[in-house]
């Protein structure tokens, strides 16, 4: 048996030159499933980058050198707690001001903040979770934000793919939104807007390409066409400031532009293990019982931190309501057994492929073995002090997305919101055959 992972060359996440290879065999320690879920782990810890994310980023910038198509970059919350350490930064540097400049000196029309989609997956999902709850809908509800977790569930355990939340990802919802209701804003006809995510992920770049996330053309009634055309990794990012010879710390901070370019501190800590789950909470709160967290009570300390899964019982206004988090897939895989042989209930779990969360994504800035667990913890803590410094902690409470509800989706869970904002799953376990 091959010493590294073999990469399919229609992989759409990760490619691997061979000639680069020095068989360390660091990659197969590192992949955690024998049929790629796109994570890009193995990425991050191969010395030589004889495997590396596709990149895409040159097709980018071709677009904006040579065609007058409105380019809409968006930014996950992880990029910018980790971009910096590409321009020898601080570990964990919050960083947000400056990348929004140095993007829009890339040549980008708007730049938006994905946080200000993850508020909106929030407000969708923690309506989803109270509407199962009340409605006896199939429990636990899983959170669907990670595509490699999603692309596991379908593929290794399809049974349980009615428990995934139909929620889109931060990054889907926004993009769904941007070809529909920001082209009508705008005037812009939807087809010469080209939507980038800029993400810690690799596996981002395979979510984007399945066929039923074109829910906007479908809304347009147009041809066919990918609701988020482009994700290039944080790595990719750094590349190309550093190509284009900008200084990146010597730039002027600048924010990002209105429509969705606002976010809460709860889809800031999107980034971190732990993190969405709190943001559902504090808007499930909300949902439950009418009224917001008092401030001292936001943070939900017991399902923060690196145990690999945590478990916590919060009391809503006498509803128990029972949770569970988990990183890295090997802890979510232990964990699906557990809930498949009935030893544990819950009413919501969080599982995010990455050790950590996002923050130390396939597509992140590499870290050396040594400082490994010392960044993801920098990482972490510079994501929950954006949240501490905010005045807006509550996903619902974003004015962004109050003003969008109010002019477009009307209610979470509407006709309009299911039709732009949630999906399906499939089995895919067909995809194993022969392979397990
Ligand atoms: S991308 Fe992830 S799942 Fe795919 S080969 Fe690499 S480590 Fe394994
Ligand atoms: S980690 Fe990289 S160098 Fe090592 S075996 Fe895998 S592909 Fe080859
Ligand atoms: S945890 Fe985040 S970075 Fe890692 S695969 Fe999932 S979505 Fe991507």
């Amino acid at each position: 048996m091959a010493i590294f992972v073999e990469v399919d060359e229609n992989n759409p996440s990760i490619v691997r030159d061979a000639s680069k290879c020095v068989y360390c065999g660091m990659c197969k320690k590192t992949c955690k499933v024998p049929v790629c879920i796109n994570c890009g782990q193995c990425a991050n810890f191969c010395p030589p980058e004889a495997i590396t994310e596709k990149k895409d980023f040159d097709k980018i910038r071709e677009i904006i050198k040579n065609t007058d198509k409105v380019v809409i970059f968006n930014t996950a919350p992880a990029v910018r707690v980790a971009l910096g350490e590409e321009f020898s930064g601080e570990d964990g540097e919050y960083v947000e001001g400056k990348m929004v400049t140095a993007i829009r000196k890339l040549g980008v029309d708007y730049v938006f903040d994905v946080t200000f989609g993850a508020d909106l997956t929030i407000v969708e999902e923690a309506a989803e979770l109270v509407h199962r709850i009340k409605n006896g809908g199939v429990l636990p509800q899983f959170t669907s934000c990670c595509p490699s977790w999603v692309k596991f569930v379908e593929m290794y355990y399809p049974e349980f793919r009615k428990n995934l939340s139909t929620a889109k990802s931060p990054i889907s919802m926004q993009t769904a939104t941007i070809k529909t209701y920001f082209a009508n804003l705008k005037n812009i006809d939807p087809r010469n807007i080209i939507t980038v995510a800029v993400a810690p992920c690799t596996a981002k770049k395979y979510e984007v390409q399945r066929e039923e996330l074109s829910d906007a053309s479908k809304f347009n009634k147009m041809e066919h066409y990918q609701d988020t055309d482009y994700v290039i990794t944080t790595r990719e990012l750094a590349e190309w400031i550093k190509e284009e010879n900008i200084d990146f710390y010597s730039l002027e901070e600048s924010n990002f532009d209105d429509v969705m370019g606002k976010g809460t501190g709860a889809g800031v800590i999107f980034g971190n293990t732990g993190g969405v789950m709190e943001a559902a909470l504090r808007t499930a709160y909300y949902y439950i019982t009418g009224e917001n967290l008092p401030n001292d009570k936001l943070e939900f300390h017991e399902v923060r931190g690196m145990e690999s899964v945590k478990e916590a019982s919060i009391d809503i206004n006498g509803l128990e309501v029972k949770v569970a988090i988990a990183h890295g897939i090997d802890n979510a895989r232990a964990l699906l057994e557990k809930i498949k042989a009935g030893e544990v209930t819950y009413h919501f779990v969080e599982v995010m492929n990455c050790v950590g969360g996002c923050i130390s994504g396939g597509g992140q800035p590499k870290i050396t073995l040594l400082k490994l667990k010392e960044t993801r913890l920098k990482r972490i803590a510079s994501l929950y002090s954006e949240d501490e410094r905010l005045t807006k902690r509550l996903s619902h409470e974003n004015p962004e997305i109050k003003e969008l509800y109010e002019n477009f989706y009307k209610e979470p869970l509407s006709e309009i919101s299911e039709q732009l904002l949630h999906t399906e799953y499939f089995d895919k376990s067909n995809l194993l055959e022969g392979k397990v």
